[in-house]
């Protein structure tokens, strides 16, 4: 069993964005983020404190925006527009979940396309299932395939089976597998919490990736031998004996699931570290996009 080290690659990843922003930086070009969070919740706090860290890191100009919970809807779109006509900022994204009274659809709609780092706007939507590849993609999905072309996973003809179809995770991943060409050619089965006989159809893949939400949920019986798993859950489940009061597992039990496969992720140290160096590469990508020629 091969165990596929999401912290190495995406520390390449990291390590291609920052050479490529030091370049830019001679002449005196630098892509530019801004992160906007609205609430108070700890977790997506530390995740747009993350975001900021790791741009800085690379050399990238970093916003973040801290609003209160109270912020309006009209708030929130004026702050997007003003971030929309800042040349300095080459991506925006609002981190998720917002309060409740915040209208999600409405705020990816008000995102310039050009600037949709996170690949959530229709026009990008609608981009990638074109196959352009203009198209902003979702940072975890992309995130997966480069971790299966980093393995030297072959996914021209392989069955795959996506369980879950969430617009950030389960459907781009369905629609980036079976684009044509390199990474793509894929026969793929997109499963959700309404398909029959789960285990009989993830058995029948020679990749699953398991975007669920449910802590170790796919067990042996829905993995064959020589499969390949891709875990993108991040659950927290308590445990007492963590210092944290808890701890993180994927949505699959990787301690019976890991002997039968080929290659698998573990959680956390696979996807997760992806999402985050994807985003970065997004950000890189929508700058050199404004550039002449
Ligand atoms: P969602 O809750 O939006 O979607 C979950 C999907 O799983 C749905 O399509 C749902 O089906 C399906 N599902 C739920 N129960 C079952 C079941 N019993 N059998 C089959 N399918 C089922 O979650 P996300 O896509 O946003 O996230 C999925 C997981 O990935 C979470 O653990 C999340 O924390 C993690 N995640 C990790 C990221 C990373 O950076 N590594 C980034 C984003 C998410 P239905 O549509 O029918 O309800």
């Amino acid at each position: 069993m091969n165990l596929i080290d999401g912290k190495k690659v995406a520390a390449s990843v990291l390590e291609e964005v920052r050479k490529e922003v030091l370049e830019l930086s001679t002449r005196n070009i630098r892509p530019g983020l801004a992160v906007i969070l609205v609430g108070d919740d700890p977790a997506s706090r530390a995740y747009v404190r993350k975001k900021k860290q790791t741009s800085e890191q690379l050399g990238i100009f970093s916003q973040s925006f801290e609003l209160p919970a109270s912020t309006t809807q009209e708030e929130l779109l004026a702050r997007i527009a003003s971030l929309n006509a800042d040349e300095r900022i080459h991506g925006i994204l609002v981190q998720s979940p917002p309060p409740s009274h915040i209208r999600e659809e409405e705020v990816v709609l008000a995102i310039d396309p050009r600037k949709d780092v996170d690949g959530f706007h229709p026009v990008n939507v609608a981009k990638l299932a074109m196959e352009d590849p203009t198209a902003f993609v979702p940072c975890t999905p992309l995130g997966c395939c480069r971790l299966l072309a980093e393995a030297g996973i072959e996914t021209a003809g392989a069955n795959v089976v996506v369980v879950g179809r969430s617009s950030i995770v389960g459907k781009p991943m369905a629609l980036l597998l079976m684009r044509k060409g390199k990474g793509g050619d894929a026969t793929v089965t997109l499963a959700h919490s309404r398909t029959r006989n789960l285990p009989e159809i993830t058995r029948r893949a020679d990749i699953v990736i398991a975007a669920i939400g449910r802590p170790n949920f796919l067990k042996k019986e829905h993995i064959s031998q020589g499969a390949v798993v891709i875990d993108v859950g991040i659950n927290r489940i308590e445990d007492p004996s963590c210092p944290k009061g808890y701890r993180l597992v994927g949505d699959v039990a990787f301690e019976e699931v890991a002997p039968l496969c080929k290659a698998i992720t573990p959680v956390p140290g696979g996807v997760g570290p992806m999402t985050i160096a994807m985003l970065m590469q997004n950000t890189l990508t929508a700058c050199k996009r404004t550039l002449p020629g």
